[in-house]
């Protein structure tokens, strides 16, 4: 009997459970990196490199540990696996949960010639069943009552059983505007090794439809470099990360925000351990409590949540469009060009490095596509192409149903729509653009001006259910019927230019 592990691209971890299974280090060790899972759908380049360097630095770490490894660049996956099987004679092959849907529906449909074995994911804190355990139990799946469950859980900034510093929550401290010098601390980054710039070469010359650039590729690509990170993130940045975790400004693409979710992602940080070190960090150096709790709630609370959430609801939920939103998905999205410059600083920033922060991924990108009507699962499909943390389970709950409702409210209380008001507020993007935020209607209108009071009416009869909007309707009970006239009017012009 010859028992083989297959590690996918996203669980480089040696103690993923599929290597963990394995007694000793003689199990033949399979890699695939394939370019059929690059023509699936359009891919950041810089995730491709990431995903790919990544791979053959595990790959060669695997290696030095004693496994048997072979990676396979190979133009097909199932023809790679079958021909490994087949080499090695291996008798049982197995696999780490893949945890987003398709692949786990691929794996399972394989009729393969040798045993297939699927082991429980073991890179997150919640297993599946676990949260089918906790959820199952209550009416609703408010995020707050699953943080607070997992804080109880795991023992995170607790005293006895009551939270350090008599709070579960300190979000109203951090939501400060940017204001005057923000002196923000630099991000750590990596110069390419040999082994990087070789497959940046190669992604340069795939061939294939991808978004943004490959170059300049500065990401962490193994553990040792993502464990700097998080390092640079707890002592340089984690003090200030509360206050401004929601602002944005021109040209400061990072802000304090710890620039971990590629790494989590991919299994080169288990997510116990970054929030060990930030608890750590707080008893030991004393850092601000609305800091340390904010950071630890995004990776204990809303990551766990996101993922557990997906395991839990249909499998259609990826496909729901409570608010039946129709529009395409503009041009510009996809180039960049437009003459908003909120969303022109955003795509721009996304196209040079794969990344935006929560706040520009919801307020900016998915606020304005909410609002605008596009439709949610081409949103929900530019999302995957132009981000480097982008996969399916972490995707459709906060596209879906975080950023576009889309899911009528099983995740979110209300949806996040709001008018230039709040851009103008958290940004600097206003001051630079063409338009004027304080306008609803003319040549000078903003656009989310327009297309906020337009979809409150459009689709004012679903909003209307949602008790945390009655305040909001009532505003716009009170505009003047020809303003209400003049605003459509403009949101369907807009449509009509952008087609
Ligand atoms: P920080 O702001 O420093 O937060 C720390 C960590 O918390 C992150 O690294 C991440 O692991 C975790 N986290 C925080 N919020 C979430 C969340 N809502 N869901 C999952 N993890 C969270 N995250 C992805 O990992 N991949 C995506 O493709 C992705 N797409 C998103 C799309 C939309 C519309 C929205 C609203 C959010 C999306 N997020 C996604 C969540 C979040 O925006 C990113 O995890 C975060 O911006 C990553 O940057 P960071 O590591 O600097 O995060
Ligand atoms: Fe964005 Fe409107 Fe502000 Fe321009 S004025 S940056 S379009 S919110």
């Amino acid at each position: 009997m010859t028992i083989g592990v297959w590690v996918l691209g996203n669980q480089l971890w040696p103690e993923q459970a599929a290597l963990a299974s394995c007694q000793t280090k003689d199990a033949p060790v399979l890699f695939v990196e394939s370019q059929a899972f690059a023509q699936e759908r359009p891919y950041h380049r810089q995730k491709l490199v990431l995903v790919w360097s990544a791979m053959r630095h595990f790959a060669d770490e695997l290696k030095e540990a004693g496994w048997p490894v072979t990676y396979a660049i190979a133009a097909d996956t199932e023809t790679a696996l079958r021909d490994w099987i087949k080499a090695e004679e291996i008798t049982e092959l197995r696999v780490m949960d893949p945890v987003d849907h398709p692949c786990s529906a691929w794996l399972e449909g394989l009729d393969l010639p040798c045993k297939l074995t699927i082991l429980d994911n073991n890179h997150f804190l919640w297993s599946a069943a676990d949260f089918s355990t906790w959820a199952s139990k209550r009416k609703g799946l408010l995020m707050e009552s699953f943080y607070r469950e997992g804080r109880k859980r795991f023992d995170v900034l607790m005293e006895d059983d009551q939270p350090v510093g008599d709070r579960w929550n300190f979000d109203k401290d951090n939501r400060q505007p940017p204001k005057g010098k923000l002196n923000t601390p630099t991000p750590r980054w990596f110069e390419p090794d040999q082994v990087t710039q070789a497959v940046i070469d190669k992604v340069e010359t795939l061939g294939i439809p991808t978004f943004g650039n490959a170059t300049p590729f500065k990401w962490a690509v193994t553990r040792e470099q993502a464990l700097q990170v998080l390092e640079t993130f707890i002592i340089e940045r984690l003090d200030t990360f509360g206050p401004y975790q929601d602002a944005m400004v021109t040209g400061e693409d990072t802000m304090w925000h710890a620039l971990l979710s590629p790494y989590l992602n991919l299994g080169l940080l288990h997510p116990l351990a970054v929030v060990e070190r930030a608890e750590k960090a707080f008893l030991e150096h004393d850092l601000p409590l609305n800091s340390v709790e904010g950071f630890i709630r995004q990776v204990l609370g809303w990551r766990e949540y996101m993922r557990g959430l997906y395991s839990y609801v249909d499998a259609d939920y990826g496909d729901r469009n409570w608010f039946d939103h129709r529009q395409p998905l503009p041009e510009f999205f996809w180039t960049g060009q437009v003459e908003m410059n909120c969303l022109h600083q955003v795509i721009d920033q996304t196209q040079r490095t794969g990344y935006a922060h929560h706040i520009q991924r919801l307020m900016i990108l998915s606020n304005f596509s909410l609002i605008a009507g596009f439709n949610p699962q081409a949103v929900k499909d530019w999302f995957h192409a132009a981000f480097i943390d982008a996969y399916d389970w972490v995707m459709q709950t906060n596209v879906i149903g975080m950023g576009l409702f889309a899911d009528g409210g099983l995740l979110a209380s209300k949806p996040y729509a709001s008018s230039a008001n709040y851009v103008n507020k958290m940004s600097d993007y206003c001051k630079g653009c063409r338009y004027n935020p304080k306008d609803r209607t003319g040549e000078d209108a903003c656009p989310f001006n327009f297309f906020y009071w337009d979809f409150l009416h459009r689709q004012r009869d679903k909003l209307q259910t949602q008790g945390r909007m009655s305040f909001i309707l009532k505003n716009l009970d009170r505009m003047e019927p020809e303003d209400l006239e003049a605003i459509q009017q403009q949101a369907k012009d807009w449509h009509q230019a952008h087609r």
